[in-house]
């Protein structure tokens, strides 16, 4: 209920400074809840749900709630931080660097890459005028197989 900040110890470390800048940045204030749960999803490739990352902050000693977990994802969510993936009955979160960039979503591992758009979105713009619709480039993504699962299916079937 009360402020996270209240109670937040002053570390002036590298990484906490920088993940504190990375809120403040988009937006967002910097709350112990936020870090926290910032710094334990941004080194993953894979997209982790809510419950997921609940038991890896319980792990590391943060005692979290699932209801303040659930906040703190969809607010970084909303911030731009974080790229909100719709599975199969659960969201799952990624970091998202700044920028257009779109997201190729392996359907085999589940390993989710960004590709930068170099072309600025062309095929977006191309959407958007032809279709009818405006398509968000942040949230562009692109299923399909990503070549360490392509290589070791090429392994399995080939002998
Ligand atoms: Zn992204
Ligand atoms: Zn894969």
């Amino acid at each position: 209920m009360g402020p996270d900040s209240a109670t937040a110890p002053c570390e002036p470390r590298g990484d906490a400074d920088e993940v504190a800048a990375r809120l403040r940045s988009a937006g967002l204030s910097p709350t112990r809840r936020r870090r926290q749960v910032l710094e334990a999803i941004e080194h993953r490739q894979r997209p982790v749900g809510a419950h997921e990352l609940y038991v890896e902050l319980a792990r590391r000693g943060h005692g979290v709630g699932m209801s303040t977990v659930y906040r703190a994802l969809s607010a970084l969510a909303e911030a731009g931080l974080l790229h909100a993936f719709a599975g199969d009955g659960e969201t799952r979160y990624r970091l998202c660097t700044a920028g257009r960039h779109y997201h190729l979503v392996c359907r085999r591992c589940g390993t989710v890459r960004e590709y930068p758009a170099d072309d600025d979105g062309a095929w977006l713009d191309r959407i958007a005028a032809e279709a009818d619709f405006e398509p968000d480039p942040r949230k562009a993504e692109v299923q399909g197989v990503c070549g360490s699962c392509l290589r070791a299916d090429r392994n399995g079937t080939d002998g």
